[in-house]
């Protein structure tokens, strides 16, 4: 039982509204989508999710950190999910959403193998359908408290206001938007970095009294010591975001005392694998995590949702990925949105029954066992 194939595409997104957070507006993507075939012809999907400010990845870097990883995987078994990741880690450092892309579809293709949906391959912690939460992004107050409004009237009662561009704004969007929605909703910020620390203390205390559950990433990603400040001086619990991509990363969170909370994302762990070592790291030390993403279609997006099904470490669920019909590169089956719910397709692997092929066009790469160019494999253990 050999991987055979691994083939790469783009496909491209163009969002109806910007995706507006302090680091910058989404308006246009390419997401790089990635097949792992077998010998007997079964397939994993995945997707590479590019992102220049969080992720320091292009459609470019993505698909050149591809051309390194892709010809590892040809000629090993798909269900050696520790070997293979060890193996693509060696091979290139960092690049975790070129790694993810091949994660996801090695999940996926396993999944198939063992005929079982990946969320109970992975522990199946949570049988019952998971809700999320919705985002508001950063806009005039007033169009900010309408939108809060609005995803309040279609069922959300979880809202992650994105802050960080001007604290005294942000307070005032906060305010007006707690009193919009009322005290009967969760609202939880994220300022992507964008206070220095004595601006996120200045704000957050100012937000104190409005119920909210927790703020992501108020400071820099290299300022761990700058999130405990503000963990300190402050009653809002932290959540790590930036400053948290690798296992490791989260040790060291864990180990300053700078979070209460750590958000995971498939693109930063670079895939499931290392997703789910947070995921155990941060829940020995008593840290419960959220699973979040970014702007992604819904086939990574249904990744993540079988991710939250599977761990009990994962407390909060920020997946409002993949849920507009530009998003959908999965046609039939994966994750469908009724309300506030996620309902995963009871099918093997990832549960995806047909993509849209067509706006996916032709494959960019195809690298074929019997083709593997300058990479020089390095030879299995066993
Ligand atoms: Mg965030």
């Amino acid at each position: 039982m050999v991987i055979s194939e691994v083939r790469v595409y783009s496909y491209p997104i163009k969002l109806p509204h910007p995706f507006k957070t302090s680091l910058g507006e989404t308006s246009e993507k390419e997401e790089i989508v990635v097949q792992i075939l077998d010998e007997s012809g079964r397939a994993g999907w995945g997707e590479a999710s590019p992102s220049t400010t969080i992720l320091a990845s292009t459609p470019a870097t993505i698909t050149a950190a591809l051309e390194q990883l892709a010809p590892i995987l040809l000629g090993e078994d798909p269900r050696r999910l520790e070997w293979l990741i060890g193996l693509m880690d060696e091979a290139l450092n960092g690049n975790s959403p070129a790694k993810a892309a091949l994660d996801i579809a090695l999940h996926d293709l396993v999944g198939n193998i063992w005929n079982e949906p990946v969320w109970i391959m992975l522990g199946g912690y949570k049988a019952e359908p998971i809700d999320t939460d919705y985002t508001v992004v950063i806009g005039p107050v007033e169009e900010m408290v309408a939108d809060a409004k609005g995803l309040v009237a279609r069922g959300f009662d979880t809202l992650k206001i994105k802050v960080g561009l001007d604290p005294a704004k942000d307070i005032k969007a906060v305010t007006r938007i707690r009193e919009a929605v009322g005290e009967g909703v969760n609202l939880r910020i994220d300022a992507n970095q964008g206070y220095t620390r004595q601006e996120a203390v200045w704000a957050l205390r100012r937000m104190e009294e409005l119920g909210i559950q927790f703020v992501e990433q108020p400071v820099a990603a290299a300022d761990i010591e700058g999130l405990r400040y503000v963990r300190q001086k402050t009653g809002i619990p932290v959540m790590a975001d930036e400053s948290v991509f690798s296992p490791a990363d989260a040790i060291r969170v864990i180990k300053e005392e700078a979070v209460d909370y750590i958000n995971i994302k498939l693109m930063k762990s670079g895939g499931l694998f290392r997703a789910r070592q947070i995921a155990d790291i941060a829940t020995a030390a008593g840290i419960q995590c959220m699973i979040g993403g970014m702007v992604e279609t819904n086939l990574s997006a249904t990744a993540a949702i079988h991710f939250a099904k599977s761990h009990q470490g994962i407390a909060f669920r920020d997946l409002d990925l993949g849920v507009i019909p530009e998003e959908r590169l999965i046609t039939v089956g994966g994750a469908t949105l009724r309300g506030k719910f996620h309902y995963l397709d009871p099918g093997p692997g990832l549960g995806i029954k047909e993509l849209d092929t067509e706006r996916l066009g032709e494959p960019l790469a195809v690298y074929e066992q019997s083709n593997k160019g300058r990479w020089e494999r390095k030879k299995s253990a066993v």
